[in-house]
């Protein structure tokens, strides 16, 4: 690969940085970036959406609009000079990975983590079993999803897992249609929750209270829901005497409030006629049981084990119980996506990569301006702001990285690859496109009392962009 030889950042040869992926990450990186003021940096994002913001718009839950407005903070960025928007292109499909290294200096890839983790347990195929990042795409517009089903005919919701996407989920279940209907819910979601007859959501963790990762605010909020029952156990929230010892050593301050919480919950007294959220600890799912569809679930009792590193593990017993229920949806993870010609860590699921920089698996070295932030850099975990210190690390090395001259060597111009993507037919959206869709959306949201109605079809995004554009 060609290695930097001239000084770039100046106003006659600007530093060329391609941006992949426009959530907090991409963003957060692209701010850093456009604070380097000794330089003069051009900064080009990419997105396989139209739409920019990752899972602030497409993963944050749209009863909570206040953790949606960071994206009034990147809109700031957005409109800064030297900052362009490229929708509806996507690496891997459209453009290849070679081919943004002849455009630009450097190449940041901040594309998350989509992919989610199986249960890999019998029954998992059955209809009325899916993953939660399908469920969460769905009800939040993400045109890839736009036609799933879920059929929620059933009384009973089983969701598997312990961290905020699995509160998020049973919480939007469980809603009423008046919480939803003032929020900016897909409308195919919402219609589909109206006619919703869950009334009781079951949240299984195979830990204990202590080793649940929600944060104490998802879990407090769940209490205090109008319409909705909080419903634990007494003697699963009870620590035994590891657990009592683990919190004491390794539980940090959350663990403790959310056990503090957890066994106050579980001396509530049921209001009844509400729906019910029940969570649940130490039980795990053995099997999903049904002929066509799933209508019940085996779940076995666990024990909990000090591991050798301070951790504590789960061990699944005999002891097992029959569950009915008529939807589950899996909740226990993400996994990144390999980008085709970018070096990935398949046991982490992440681009192999060091504080960053990308590097090659078998030499440790690093790939000259190949750069990564975000899920896709270290993993599926972490609020938006996590984001903004990993982007910056990533960006301190690809400034250091400048200084040193050993960035990539670029062949052609960054135009030059606009116009191959029209050649082939990708119709690129600006952001002035998003601005478009952005103010038909509110537009569409206000006489409803909304924040917004989203357009959630490809081919109704496109139209839209290119209207107001043209
Ligand atoms: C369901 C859910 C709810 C959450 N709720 C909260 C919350 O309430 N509060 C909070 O602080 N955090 C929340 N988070 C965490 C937060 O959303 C993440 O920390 C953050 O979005 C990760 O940022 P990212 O930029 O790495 O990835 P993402 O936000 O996923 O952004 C990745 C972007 O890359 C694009 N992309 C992917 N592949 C390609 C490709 N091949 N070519 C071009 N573009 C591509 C995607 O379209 C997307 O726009 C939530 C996460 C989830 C999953």
């Amino acid at each position: 690969m060609a290695v930097l030889k001239e000084a770039v950042g100046t106003t006659e040869k600007p530093l060329r940085v391609a941006v992949v992926g426009s959530g907090p990450a991409g963003f957060y990186a692209a701010a850093h970036l456009q604070a380097a003021t000794s330089l003069t940096v051009q900064v080009d994002m990419f997105d396989r959406l139209i739409t920019p913001w990752g899972l602030v718009r497409a993963g944050v839950a749209p009863d909570h609009p206040k953790i949606k407005s960071v994206s009034r903070m990147f809109e700031k960025f957005a409109k800064r000079p030297g900052f362009s928007f490229h929708g509806n292109v996507e690496l891997g499909r459209d453009i290849e990975h070679a081919e943004l290294l002849q455009h630009y200096h450097a190449v940041l890839y901040a594309v998350g983590a989509a992919n989610d983790r199986r249960l890999r347990i019998a029954g998992e195929d059955l209809s009325g079993c899916h993953a939660a990042t399908q469920f969460v795409s769905w009800y939040n517009g993400h045109p890839d999803f736009a036609d799933e089903r879920f059929d929620l005919s059933g009384t009973r919701a089983v969701v598997i897992g312990n961290g905020n996407v699995a509160i998020d989920v049973a919480r939007i279940l469980a809603l009423s249609p008046a919480e939803l209907e003032v929020t900016d819910i897909a409308d195919h979601a919402l219609e589909a929750l109206r006619a919703s007859n869950i009334s009781e959501v079951v949240v299984l963790g195979r830990r204990g209270p202590a080793q649940a990762a929600f944060t104490t605010a998802e879990l407090r909020e769940l209490g205090s829901l109008a319409d909705t029952d909080v419903i634990v156990d007494s003697a699963e929230a009870e620590l035994d005497d590891l657990g009592q010892a683990w919190l004491a050593d390794h539980g940090g301050d959350r663990a403790r409030a959310n056990v503090e919480l957890l066994q106050e919950y579980s001396r509530r007294t049921p209001r009844g006629g509400h729906k019910r959220i029940v969570l649940r600890f130490q039980t795990v799912p053995v099997a999903l049981i049904g002929e066509d569809r799933v209508e019940g679930m085996d779940i076995a009792r666990t024990v909990l084990q000090a591991a050798g590193d301070g951790n504590i593990v789960s061990r699944t017993t005999a002891a097992q119980e029959r569950l009915e229920c008529g939807f589950v949806l899996r909740s226990i993870g993400y996994l990144g996506k390999p980008i085709p010609g970018v070096p990935f860590d398949a046991d982490r699921a992440t681009i192999h990569n060091d504080h960053g920089r990308v590097s090659d698996p078998a030499t440790g070295q690093a790939i000259p301006g190949v750069y990564t932030a975000g899920w896709i850099k270290r993993g599926p975990s972490g609020v938006i702001g996590t984001n903004k210190k990993c982007a910056q690390e990533t960006v301190d090395l690809l400034l250091h990285d400048v200084a040193d001259g050993v960035l990539n060597t670029p062949l052609r111009e960054p135009q030059q690859l606009l116009e191959t993507l029209k050649e082939r037919g990708v119709h690129v959206t600006d952001y002035a496109a998003w601005e478009a869709v952005d103010a038909h959306e509110r537009g569409a949201g206000e006489p409803l009392g909304r924040p917004r109605v989203k357009l959630v079809r490809h081919p109704e995004l496109i139209e839209r962009a290119r209207n107001t554009r043209d």
